[in-house]
């Protein structure tokens, strides 16, 4: 019997002078980037949630917590093999992964295939992996060019010994 659960992640972070723009492990020319304790890569992060959440793991704040020194500047990447190596061991395989950006710049199309790749190549079995981008069309702080968001959803399988799917089936 495959036992299949659903995840989702939002994140969002705000603009800054000074550090490159980096989405889903992808630096993308423009003149300012994301602020954080990591890489700042709030699609990669948005994903991680998701997969955790899949998981019932916790989530990337307590797993990864900004407030300890060994994750500053890291690459989300990093954290994301960790996130695959979590899942792992507790037997989930990681199914598929679709995300979004939502930023109102930089124009991101050129750049989404690349992310999807770099992303799969995180994690165990290279799964499929979706990533698009939309504006707001203005409205919010996205639409204002204060930062960008993302969300993402991600489904994961386990395969379930036939002796313990019984007590799952109605007596
Ligand atoms: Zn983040």
């Amino acid at each position: 019997m495959t036992v299949l659960r659903v995840g989702q992640g939002f994140d969002a972070h705000c603009f800054t002078e000074g550090r490159p723009l980096i989405l889903g492990g992808v630096t993308i020319p423009y003149p300012r980037g994301l602020a954080g304790h990591s890489d700042a890569d709030v699609l990669v992060h948005a994903a991680m949630d998701a997969l955790l959440g899949a998981g019932h793991l916790g989530d990337k704040g307590t797993r990864f917590p900004p407030t300890d020194n060994a994750y500053k500047d890291i690459s989300s990447l990093d954290l994301l093999k960790r996130v695959s190596h979590l899942l792992f061991i507790n037997c989930w395989k990681v199914v598929n992964i679709d995300a979004i950006i939502i930023a109102q710049e930089p124009r991101l199309s050129a750049y989404t295939e690349e992310m999807e790749e770099r992303i799969a190549r995180c994690l165990d079995g290279r799964p499929e992996v979706s990533v698009k981008a939309t504006t707001t069309e203005g409205m919010g702080f996205t639409g204002r060019g204060e930062g960008i968001a993302a969300l993402a959803v991600a489904l994961i399988s386990r395969e379930k010994e036939d002796k313990d799917a019984g007590s799952f089936e109605p007596a």
